[in-house]
């Protein structure tokens, strides 16, 4: 098939308000334009000085999704991924941060050739520079890159700018999506348009036109409202699209193709659809929304915050998601914070309510005795365990306290000073601690593991080697490794390069995992990942008990 020779540049931007889905409207554009036959890319711009989101607070801005190359993400990368299956990596991803610093770099090694240097041109030109270099390493005919937060923010400007330069330099390959809010006020009963034209005004001063308004509302978008934006902005109402609130993000893309969108970004685009294969999402957005028994699971972790645990743990719901529809059940997901069991373990009985238990990935002491409590009540009443990094490390000091007899026994990030720790610090971590070195010093990103025939995570996988992501300080202490294993703790998978631990499980358990890496970031909506997928046949059987 031939390639497109321009390639075709999207830029999603936000209005009215942050937190819409423009996330989720990127990763369906992409996955619209990749059914058409046309190879994508997604690119996230966060507006923050941060280099990356890897010394972020998660239960406030969000899980820290990890690329294949160890790339510290925003969570949006997560979503590209899952729609579309193309591997994020550091291209992908772009903030602020990384472009002054490379700004300044150049600055200092007289790469501006005794120019000054300006906010304007030379910032947007960085970002530019960027994104066109994303677009060749993913070899992409179709660039489609999300700005965080919403027009009219300060910290927005340069970056539409420089859509706006390329738009300039490339009129027939640069396209912008306003994905907007339409407010119900609750006195009126009605949907309202006008911060949408403001929106759209305040594109404008950014000498910005919008091609496509999407219309995220409660409700599908009114004919009237519809008009009325279209006018504001000369486009047709074809270009108007409804994105009203859905059950599940999967069905994005299909409410969007029942307001032809794919057909109207072909034109828009200027490009010819060169198939047309949406049909087995359809069909997957129709499965999951018939699917009524229920498969209950609890987090038992520590990032709550009050209004909602999904930003937080996003990867890791989204894995149960797959793994439950691929098992036929419609997933109920139950939040449990770790440290009410250090307060009042009567409230573990709690745990016999459900078919299965994760304890996902974490830092720091708080809430881990409580995680200990949870997987000490998993492992003796059976009920389907799954560790997830740190869930990993809590099953290895729970195990090797209450059966192994090693008393006390800790990881060196919660207790430096334990008499056993099981979990300790890697050895080339050291250094970055002693410096204070926080920034991408983890191990991060995809490592090899081979797995040991015959074992659970083996059958699950069905294959001897393979690569996950990680992102981690500590690992499972090697000294041990004997003792544990003598008191029955299977070590199954690890890795070959550095003889790391990567997998322990429990024999006489229906599911009892825990791994060093983190799963979640490679499921997808109809493939979900193997242990995910295994974990949860054994809570649908734990169901039926
Ligand atoms: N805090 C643990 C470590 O650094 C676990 C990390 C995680 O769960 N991602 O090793």
């Amino acid at each position: 098939m031939a390639k497109q020779k321009n390639k075709k540049y999207i830029f999603v931007v936000g209005g009215v308000m942050s937190s819409v889905g423009k996330g989720v409207a990127s990763s369906s554009i992409g996955k619209i334009i990749q059914s058409k036959g046309y190879r994508v890319t997604n690119i996230k711009c966060d507006m923050y000085v941060n280099i990356d989101a890897g010394t972020i607070r998660p239960a406030e801005h969000g899980e820290v999704f990890v690329g294949e190359d160890g790339v510290e993400a925003d969570q949006d990368l997560g979503n590209y991924e899952r729609f579309t299956n193309q591997i994020s990596t550091h291209d992908n991803y772009i903030t602020t941060g990384q472009v002054y610093q490379e700004v300044i770099r150049r600055e200092r090694n007289l790469e501006y050739d005794g120019e000054d240097v300006e906010v304007v041109p030379d910032v947007p030109k960085e970002i530019i520079r960027r994104i066109e270099s994303c677009q060749k390493k993913n070899d992409a005919e179709v660039v489609i890159t999300e700005f965080g937060g919403t027009v009219g923010e300060y910290q927005v400007l340069l970056f539409l700018e420089a859509a706006r330069m390329m738009k300039l330099k490339s009129p027939k390959d640069v396209f912008f999506v306003l994905v907007s809010y339409l407010p119900t006020p609750a006195l009126l009963g009605e949907q309202k348009s006008k911060p949408t034209q403001y929106a759209i005004r305040t594109l404008n001063s950014a000498g910005i036109m919008p091609d496509f308004v999407f219309c995220r509302a409660d409700e599908p978008a009114a004919e009237n409202i519809k008009r009325t934006i279209s006018m504001v902005c000369s486009l047709p109402i074809s270009r108007i699209v409804s994105s009203p609130n859905v059950a599940s993000i999967y069905d994005v893309p299909v409410v969007y193709e029942q307001e032809h969108l794919g057909r109207e970004l072909m034109k828009t685009l200027g490009l010819k659809a060169r198939r047309s294969n949406i049909q087995d999402w359809i069909a997957f957005s129709r499965k999951i929304q018939k699917l009524d028994k229920k498969v209950k699971i609890g987090i038992v972790g520590k990032y709550f915050n009050f209004k909602s645990c999904r930003d937080t743990y996003i990867s890791v719901i989204e894995s149960i998601n797959h793994a439950a529809w691929y098992n036929d059940r419609a997933p109920e997901i139950i939040w449990l914070d770790s440290e009410k069991y250090e307060h009042n373990p009567g409230e573990l009985k709690e745990l016999s309510e459900l078919n299965g238990i994760i304890v996902p990935g974490g830092f720091g002491k708080r809430g881990t005795e409580g995680m200990i409590m949870a997987a000490k009540y998993a492992r003796e009443n059976k009920i389907p365990y799954f560790g997830l990094c740190l869930g990993m490390q809590i099953a290895t000091i729970e195990f090797a306290r209450n059966v192994a007899g090693c008393q006390g026994a800790n990881s060196e990030e919660m207790d430096p000073g334990t008499k056993h720790p099981v979990i300790h610090i890697m050895e080339e971590q050291k250094k970055f601690m002693a410096k204070g070195n926080y920034g991408a010093t983890m191990r991060l990103g995809a490592y090899n593991c081979n797995l040991v025939k015959g074992s659970k995570a083996f059958n699950a996988y069905g294959q001897e080697k393979i690569s996950e992501r990680h992102r981690h300080r500590y690992e499972f202490n090697n000294n041990y490794r004997e003792v544990l294993e003598k008191a029955g703790l299977k070590v199954v998978g690890v890795n070959p390069e550095k003889n790391l631990v990567e997998i322990v499980e429990l024999a006489n358990h229906p599911f009892y995992i825990g791994t060093q890496f983190h799963p979640e970031f490679k499921s997808r909506p109809m493939n979900p990942h193997p242990l995910f997928r295994e974990f949860i046949a054994a809570a649908v059987k734990q169901s039926k008990k």
